[in-house]
């Protein structure tokens, strides 16, 4: 039997009746030891990638949405709004497709991965494209959704990081206690808000006996975390996190002081160099703004800022397929091309053997 994540949280989560539930059989997702990349370590460190590209639209944005649509259908909502990076929106439309609401998207026009459109286009929402980037679309789309009678699906309704919120249950559950660090990418700061929230609450019920610490990664052109400010023109090619000013600031802040954690930037290069290290060794293709948990953790670890013997888990907060604009625009050499005759390609391949 295959449960909805609100199913299974029930008593957790704010859903009245579970007549309004709207589910893609979401959650659940594995949680893998990377012992070959640890191994690069020495093993001194137990890391795990909490994949959450396994979600039905491929990022960690199901979770949260399909709490935000059952409490709006639960109150009659007939229709959503959000403004997005990419991921939000595939995931807002293919919720309301389902629970057959209308959906529009505002999207900074060029900034969109391409698998991300695809979705959004396939789930048939109404795609509206802006000259601006996400904190301008996420202004407007707040403004909109007081006038109309549209309900706002951005992780600001907490009905998103509520429901993101179990994927810090599933990770006590799986591992029978918190981990000592918890690494994940931050653009909008609720996916960091929220696991917080979900390790306090199940530590609170004494599901585990300890707290992790939370690092909170940014793209270096997109840090207003360390620069203590908001980012006019954030840049990165990391698109799902080019954002300069997260939404939930003040619960980010209380995650990684709360927690004795930190935040810290990364650059786009280091990025890329996790992103195909951890493909290659792993088997794992994640986006690139989920490969900056791997990335920062490296850097960390180098630093000595993680303590040996530690548990780690990093969030791969969505699937490599999503963007293989980056992948054909950065890894372009890695595809010979030869004449086709069989001595030929022979040749090539006893040279590489
Ligand atoms: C949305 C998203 C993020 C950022 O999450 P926030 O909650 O906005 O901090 C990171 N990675 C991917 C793949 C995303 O879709």
């Amino acid at each position: 039997m295959n449960y909805s994540l609100i199913e299974k949280y029930f008593q957790y989560l704010p859903i009245k009746h579970e007549k309004n539930i709207v589910s893609l059989v979401e959650g659940n997702t594995p949680l893998v030891e990377l012992t070959s990349l640890m191994s690069l370590f020495n093993n001194q460190y137990r890391v795990f990638a909490k994949i959450e590209g396994f979600n039905p639209t491929g990022s960690f944005k199901d979770r949260g949405m399909t709490v935000a649509i059952s409490q709006a259908k639960e109150v009659g909502a007939k229709a959503i709004i959000c403004a997005s990076t990419g991921n939000t929106s595939a995931s807002a439309a293919a919720y309301a497709a389902k629970a057959k609401m209308k959906a529009f998207v505002l999207l900074p026009s060029g900034k969109i991965a391409h698998g991300k459109l695809a979705q959004a286009i396939m789930y048939g929402a109404e795609i509206i494209q802006i000259e601006g980037n996400f904190d301008d679309a996420m202004t407007l789309v707040k403004a909109l959704s007081q006038k109309l009678p549209i309900a706002l699906v951005n992780s600001v309704n907490p009905h998103r990081l509520a429901g993101q919120k179990t994927a810090a249950f599933e990770i006590i559950e799986t591992l029978a206690e918190a981990p000592d660090y918890h690494a994940l990418p931050v653009g909008n700061a609720g996916n960091i808000s929220a696991y917080w929230m979900g390790y306090k609450e199940f530590f609170c019920l004494k599901k585990s006996k300890k707290l992790p610490k939370m690092l909170g990664y940014q793209a270096e052109g997109a840090a207003p975390f360390i620069h203590n400010k908001p980012i006019a023109t954030p840049e990165t090619l990391a698109t799902a996190i080019r954002i300069g000013n997260p939404q939930s600031w003040e619960l980010a802040q209380q995650a990684a002081i709360g927690s004795a954690g930190w935040f810290a930037s990364i650059s786009d290069e280091e990025i890329l160099t996790a992103q195909r290290l951890l493909a290659r060794v792993e088997g794992i293709f994640c986006e690139p703004a989920s490969a900056i948990s791997i990335a920062g953790l490296f850097k960390d670890i180098h630093l000595g800022k993680i303590e040996k013997g530690s548990t780690i888990v990093c969030t791969l907060t969505g699937n490599g397929l999503k963007d293989s604009d980056v992948v054909m625009k950065h890894h372009q050499h890695s595809i010979v091309t030869l004449n086709p005759q069989a001595h030929v390609i022979q040749n090539h391949l006893e040279k590489n053997i």
